[in-house]
């Protein structure tokens, strides 16, 4: 089976490299010359609009799949007449746009920050009265590791925040002072059935995420799967969906959702049974999806700018490395290393030995 992907960066190369052992071939449609996913399948180098390009890839490939959620509507559309694709269009179109999918939570029952859809300057004025500050102000689409909003603190703030991101249209959220923030790894399979990841919990640094630790027996473990379950069935989900929560007062309230493999789920490759990436492939394949079970304690931490050198993190035990052989630049995600124990106490001590390397 040949599996076509919208995008050619690091999640179209893991999930290469969990399909191929299952039999599975790649194709992927990106326009920058050096993405990464190449070494691993074809590269179709084209515009994500363009239509030849998009069409030889929907006759290549059994099923279509995505590594981001900005994909222009109108390429789902026009694949969707040749290919199976998933997530499907609905999917993506709540995914990719901040009020759309607040406004599904709403209707869901699922709990959100306070939220307002921004406009203009005056809506935002007005929002502010309402919401009150501190509060968060959000692009709708192409935000992502903290591009695109800005923290208003102080009146002096909003005065020009709406031209200050650009004009377009925002929403505002109340600013919530969380206690922690966990992610759910969930995955539905064409037939329905549904399996879901442990809760991870994730730190951030400036927007980005910087460490994940998946838990063992979350308390809000059963909470966290209902509000996903309700997602998932909502949108005839096919595929992984990750599902970012704020823990406050002992419940949780919904950040976002990712309609695709995540970064918080990366420590699935060496530390559960079944990889998020090979669930991901098993469901869109239609095939039986994989044990999610943990094995052992994982956590996993980005490198940002650049991969400390290789020796240094390969002499680290239980340290799994995964460099992306993507150029090396600021504020870049260009790999990652997994971290998989018996026990949390030597999880704890690997996890400072690579922050060593990353921060000496
Ligand atoms: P997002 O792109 O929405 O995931 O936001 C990136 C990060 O900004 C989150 O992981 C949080 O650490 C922080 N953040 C986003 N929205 C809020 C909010 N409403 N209240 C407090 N912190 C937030």
């Amino acid at each position: 089976m040949k599996i076509g992907v919208i995008g050619g960066g690091q999640l179209g190369r893991m999930l290469a490299l969990a399909g191929t052992p299952l039999g599975q071939q790649f194709a992927f449609l990106d326009p920058a010359p050096d993405a990464c996913a190449q070494a691993l399948g074809e590269h179709i180098r084209a515009d994500y609009s363009d239509r030849d390009h998009l069409r030889q890839l929907a006759d290549e490939a059994d099923v279509v799949t995505f590594e981001f959620e900005s994909v222009p509507a109108e390429t789902v559309a026009f694949l969707s007449q040749f290919v199976p694709v998933f997530p499907n269009a609905e999917s993506l179109r709540i995914a990719r746009d901040r009020w759309f999918e607040k406004s599904m939570f709403q209707d869901l029952d699922i709990p959100t920050p306070e939220f307002a859809d921004i406009q203009s300057q005056d809506n935002l004025d007005a929002a502010v009265k309402r919401i009150g500050l501190p509060a968060v102000m959000k692009t709708r689409t192409l935000g992502y590791d903290g591009k695109g909003q800005k923290v208003l603190r102080h009146p002096e703030d909003v005065q020009d925040a709406f031209a200050e991101l650009g004009s377009v249209p925002c929403i505002l959220e109340g600013f919530v002072p969380f206690t922690g923030e966990v992610s759910l790894i969930a995955v539905r399979g064409r037939n329905g059935e549904i399996a879901f990841y442990p809760l991870v919990h994730n730190t951030h640094e400036q927007g980005i995420l910087r460490l994940s630790v998946a838990s063992t027996e979350h308390p809000l473990q059963g909470l966290a799967e209902d509000y996903a379950h309700r997602v998932l069935q909502q949108l005839d989900y096919v595929g992984v969906l990750a599902f970012e929560f704020f823990e406050i007062d002992g419940g949780l309230k919904a950040n976002e959702i990712a309609p695709r493999v995540h970064n918080s789920g990366h420590w699935t490759i060496e530390g559960a049974e079944c990889s998020q990436f090979e669930n991901h492939l098993r469901a869109i394949a239609g095939l039986p999806l994989g044990s999610t079970a943990k094995v052992g304690e994982s956590a996993m931490l980005n490198f940002i700018g650049e991969v400390p050198a290789v020796e240094k993190v390969t002499a680290i035990s239980n340290c799994h490395l995964h460099h992306y052989g993507k150029a090396f630049k600021s504020g870049r995600k260009v790999g990652h290393a997994t971290l998989r124990c018996a026990d949390s106490m030597t999880l704890k001590a690997r996890i400072d030995d690579v922050q060593r390397l990353i921060q000496p």
